[in-house]
């Protein structure tokens, strides 16, 4: 059979199997954010086995925009963890000090769009159940790093771009066009995406794809096209200052930290909820306090706002700055408030939407189309999304059916892995669909009539 007669389930069918234990295998050595080092090289490895360029390191991730680095010796022992387990120093030596992430770039032997894929390799920061009922722990790939485990599914979409990436690699003679994998870092904490994008990372794409696997979507087969209410975010971590005292002989010489932080937290729940829509508000950490005869000196929140719209959002956040000001300045308090993570909220383009839709209809492994479904959650692809969109480019984020064992960021999460075959198989097609449309790149084409 010649090359073009070769559709993409064949090739995607035939490393199925493989890309099932690539899975395991990252399943097995998760890291969470900036300590990507084993999927960095893992990744790494296998794309430029199959002739795709490479950009790594401080390539792909702006140092400044970083948020939430773990500590020098987190990072090495992190390092050093993903060599012992196997991993090719020179895949991941321009990482080392937490640039993880990895963009493989293919150009395909005729002309077309730039396709770009975004896949996050990041895990959690959770202990993954070892219970005889939880498969992974049964099957013998449960994490081998404990405190860490990949509990929100982010292995299989590392797997999902594998399988994709050696599907393009074997069928680059037919390839219209380039495609772009983008493997990102840091989806929890909310903090890769900024990182990349600062980096131009997405800036040459015609068309962005991205998805999650499960949330909404329980059933292998179902596919969700038009993903809404993705909530905008803001994080801040929060520094109160003061000064200590002895909290019997001079209480009055102190500047209490502790209570500063406690006036903001309850009037950060006191923000007005706003008229246009749903908002949220949370303190997830508040730490003050040495000794029970210490006037507190020091307190440290991190707190975050959503907003189901970019103003929603930034109409809490402006408010929490004020909160926690007017709080730093009741109690005589110096304050620092560092930026700490961006999600936007982002819709699919229009066109994309329609056009899965058809695709996703006519693959053997749909079950069922699902227009519309809401995410109610953050996820940063948004600001890639954002950036393609308004640079005149096209974006589509769907959610890939699968039953998720005991839920998303729960100790028992696991996923039918059947969702790896199905999610390929759909943006192979939706790749080849919109190379068969855009013979030459919109986004230039645009550019030369500006
Ligand atoms: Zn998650
Ligand atoms: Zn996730």
């Amino acid at each position: 059979m010649s090359p073009s007669e070769r559709r993409p389930s064949e090739t995607i069918a035939a490393h199925y199997q493989e890309a099932v234990q690539w899975r395991r295998q990252l399943h097995r050595n998760p890291q969470p954010a900036w300590l990507e080092f084993y999927s960095t090289g893992f990744v790494a490895e296998k794309l430029a086995e199959w002739g795709y360029d490479l950009l790594l390191g401080k390539d792909i991730i702006e140092a400044d925009k970083r948020v939430v680095v773990p500590d020098l010796q987190t990072l090495e022992a992190e390092y050093g963890r993903a060599i012992a387990s196997g991993i090719k120093e020179r895949f991941i030596a321009p990482a080392r000090g937490g640039y993880t992430g990895v963009v493989g770039v293919l150009k395909g032997a005729l002309p077309g769009p730039t396709v770009g894929f975004r896949f996050d390799i990041d895990s959690l920061e959770i202990l993954e159940s070892s219970d005889p009922s939880h498969r992974p722990a049964a099957q013998g790939f449960i994490s081998q790093n404990p405190g860490y485990a990949h509990m929100c599914g982010h292995d299989v979409h590392t797997a999902i771009g594998l399988l994709l990436a050696a599907h393009f690699a074997e069928n680059r003679e037919t390839l219209r066009g380039t495609v772009k994998f983008v493997f990102q870092p840091s989806e929890e904490n909310l903090g890769g995406a900024v990182a990349m994008v600062e980096k131009k990372v997405v800036d040459d794409l015609d068309f962005l794809f991205g998805g999650h696997v499960g949330i909404s979507m329980k059933q292998l087969g179902q596919i969700a096209m038009n993903v809404k209410s993705f909530m905008a975010l803001s994080r801040f971590e929060v520094t109160y200052r003061g000064r200590a005292a002895h909290a019997a002989l001079r209480p009055n010489d102190g500047k209490n930290a502790l209570l500063g932080a406690c006036a903001a937290v309850s009037n950060l729940y006191a923000i007005a909820r706003h008229a246009d829509g749903a908002s949220r508000v949370n303190v997830g950490v508040m730490q003050a306090g040495t000794a029970w005869n210490i006037i507190p000196d020091k307190a440290y929140l991190r707190m975050e706002t959503r907003g189901v719209t970019n103003e929603i959002n930034e109409f809490m956040a402006l408010k929490a700055r004020e909160v926690l000001e007017g709080a730093a300045k009741m109690y005589d308090l110096a304050i620092e408030i560092e930026h700490a993570a961006t999600a936007l909220s982002a819709e699919s383009s229009p066109e994309l939407v329609e056009l899965g839709t058809s695709i996703a209809e006519k693959l053997p492994s749909t079950v069922q189309v699902i227009q519309e479904a809401a995410f109610n959650a953050s996820e940063d692809v948004t600001v890639m999304m954002e950036r393609v969109q308004s640079r005149g480019g096209r974006a589509l984020f769907v959610l890939f059916g699968a039953p998720v064992g005991g839920g998303h960021h729960s100790t028992t999460f696991d996923v039918d892995e059947e969702v790896i075959r199905n999610g390929a198989e759909f943006l192979a097609a939706m790749q080849q669909a919109v190379s068969a449309r855009s013979p030459q790149s919109p986004l230039a084409e645009r550019r030369d009539k500006a």
